[in-house]
């Protein structure tokens, strides 16, 4: 019926998150180590960059998705939000939240805005810092080495800063549509040169590659940089992506996080906005849980317009969860991560 309202996209297939009999791991709390918690205020924009608001925002959408955080075992979230934002967050929130700092600037905007940028959060102490290089963000010169953010990654060695986590790639179906100029956004392989070369000069850095790396299509490549680069982990964040290829290779990613349990970080990559739902939060804590320690099998209940319907009339891809062992889920839950964030000590 043309009237009939659309459902909403965090549960097109009207599912009942409250079943969670399948979310059996208890043995320790678990860390949510990429995420976008900010301060809010109704002036956000859907899709606009999220947060920014500092003190004159609210901490209401925060409140809202970390309490039902909770209720899915995550103790302790790593948030990537503006500067201004850490000081409200911190003072509401104590030690639930750790931060990440992104390091961007305009390309009309001078070096020093960079390094004024990572000089303030490293006085807010940020644990991590992210380079944010999708090919999207190409034009705007957001390449993973671009010299400005070499230069910050120099200074942030030197402040003893041990960890950058990077976003280079993206979902290989968006070189069907997004990307399909790739003399300028580059092929999907070539996203992985810049990145490797940077992992080689500052092999100080512990290095997450944020989205499972940016390629859950390819376990095998995945393995190859893991052998080859020690200091790198991945973050399993960007729930409708990993739904969509991981499902499809539980095999081969099982066997990939088991001979690499300890380079694996938990993710969803929520992001707070102004009058998102409660259920939009537990639909991506629901299924990040579902795919990796359960064995659930069923059409993914978030809507995913990557998503194309091969022979089948489902609306959504299937969602089959990769059903890791407990001692390794202990890893990528929560020991990882713990160890990720240990305060750097004198002789480390
Ligand atoms: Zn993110």
């Amino acid at each position: 019926m043309s009237d009939t309202p659309k459902p909403p996209e965090s549960n097109v297939t009207g599912h009942d998150y409250s079943q969670r009999g399948h979310l059996h791991y208890k043995a320790t709390p678990i860390i949510d180590f990429h995420s976008h918690v900010t301060m809010t205020a109704p002036s956000d924009q859907a899709n606009g960059p999220a947060g920014g608001s500092g003190a004159e925002g609210t901490t209401a959408g925060a409140e809202t998705m970390l309490a039902l955080g909770r209720e899915f075992g995550i103790s302790q979230t790593v948030t990537m939000c503006p500067a201004q934002d850490i000081a409200p967050l911190r003072a509401k929130f104590g030690d639930a939240l750790l931060f990440n700092g992104m390091i961007n600037k305009k390309p009309d905007e001078p070096d020093d805005v960079a390094y004024a940028l990572l000089d303030r959060f490293l006085e807010e102490g940020v644990h991590i810092i992210k380079l944010w290089s999708a090919p999207r963000g190409r034009e705007r010169g957001l390449t993973v080495d671009a010299p400005w953010r070499v230069e910050c990654l120099r200074r942030a060695s030197r402040a003893g800063l041990r960890n950058v986590m990077v976003h280079v790639g993206d979902p290989d179906a968006w070189w069907e549509h997004t990307y399909t100029d790739t003399a300028k956004f580059g092929t999907k392989p070539e996203q992985y040169v810049p990145f490797q070369r940077l992992m080689k000069e500052f092999p100080e850095f512990n290095w997450i590659g944020a989205h499972m790396g940016g390629d859950p299509e390819h376990p095998d490549h995945l393995q190859a940089m893991l052998e080859e680069f020690p200091q790198l982990y991945f973050d399993t964040s960007a729930t409708k992506w990993q739904v969509r290829e991981v499902s499809p290779r539980t095999r081969e990613i099982y066997g990939l996080v088991c001979r690499f349990p300890g380079r694996f970080l938990f993710g969803t990559d929520l992001v707070t906005r102004h009058g998102l739902t409660a259920e939009h939060y537990v639909s991506r804590y629901w299924c990040q849980r579902t795919l990796w320690e359960s064995d659930w099998s069923g059409p993914s209940p978030v809507a995913d317009s990557d998503y194309k319907h091969p022979n089948t009339a489902n609306e959504t891809p299937t969602l089959r969860g990769v059903n890791l062992p407990e001692d390794v889920l202990r890893k990528v839950y929560f020991e990882n991560a713990r160890r990720l964030l240990e305060p750097a000590t004198a002789g480390n």
